[in-house]
């Protein structure tokens, strides 16, 4: 197998929450232990949502928490150039289609109908650029690190939106192109991106791109039952070292890495050089669990 290279690739909308803690955690303790790579890609495709504030409170969340990633930080802001190449490339191959549709408009249905896949519908309007999930690589089929099989049909999950009426490359395209551009061969990352891995295998085969690992993990809930996520508030993760500490000891435990009492109070560093030790992502099997 070539050299493990792995990243984390937090979307700057707000600080990172438990949950996200868990993500970096578990892939920057993945590539640590196989002694491989481990990037930060920063995915600020959307400006009104995500601000350099945001960037920089990550970087020193990450920071405090001992997650230091390698080599130079990758911003998507400034990635237009490599998303239109591939978006090109998708257009000739009769795999893109523009789309004026508003989502008003198809509001009754599951997933998007793909009216305009043969013409745009309404013509000198605005237009996204949407993936033809029926014509792609179907069924798609991967063997996820703890998930085992995992098949999906795209053309069930709909057309994905590439590209945004109003401009902003959408992630689907990004992530993609990106993982590629970096050597990414293992990503390890939340379960609450299981279904959107099936339309980037698709973009991964369209494009002649080589399919990494993956590596789907539980998701963490809220004690209400819902994913810790940005819009129900989950707290920001703090800034200090010394606030960290609990922390990651709590991460250590909601990853079923089963961390040694003595170590609760120790220092980030010695947290994670014994978490890096003993790493065991088997044990992650079981499903969602509430966060402390
Ligand atoms: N940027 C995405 C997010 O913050 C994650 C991308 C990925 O890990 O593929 O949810």
């Amino acid at each position: 197998m070539s050299a493990y290279r792995g990243r984390f690739a937090p979307t700057p909308s707000g600080p990172l929450h438990f949950g996200s803690l868990t993500a970096a955690l578990a892939s920057f303790l993945d590539a640590r232990q196989a002694g491989g790579h481990w990037a930060l890609r920063i995915e600020d495709i959307d400006p009104p949502r995500c601000s350099p504030e945001n960037t920089d409170i990550i970087k020193r969340q990450l920071t405090a928490f001992g997650l230091c990633w390698d080599g130079p930080v990758r911003y998507q802001h400034d990635r237009h150039a490599a998303y239109q190449q591939a978006l090109n490339r998708l257009i000739d191959a009769g795999l893109a289609y523009p789309c004026s549709c508003s989502r008003r408009q198809w509001q009754t249905h599951a997933i998007y109908p793909g009216w305009c896949r043969d013409a745009v519908c309404e013509p000198g309007k605005p237009v996204a650029w949407r993936l033809r999930s029926d014509l792609g690589l179907r069924p798609v089929i991967w063997q996820d690190r703890r998930l085992g099989t995992c098949r999906f049909d795209p053309a069930e999950l709909g057309d994905s939106v590439l590209k945004r009426k109003d401009g902003p490359w959408a992630y689907q395209l990004a992530v993609v192109v990106d993982d590629a551009d970096q050597g990414i061969n293992q990503i390890v990352r939340g379960a609450d991106l299981l279904d959107n891995t099936p339309w980037q295998r698709q973009l991964q085969h369209a494009l002649d791109l080589p399919v990494p690992h993956y590596f789907h993990l539980p998701l963490m809930l809220g004690d209400d039952g819902h994913k810790l996520s940005k819009q129900n508030l989950a707290p920001a993760l703090p800034v200090s070292e010394q606030q960290a500490r609990p922390l990651l000891f709590q991460a250590l435990i909601a990853l079923d890495q089963l961390p040694p009492h003595e170590l609760a109070s120790a220092s980030v560093d010695e947290q994670l050089s014994w978490a890096i030790a003993h790493w065991t992502p088997e044990r992650l099997r079981c499903n969602d669990r509430i966060a402390p």
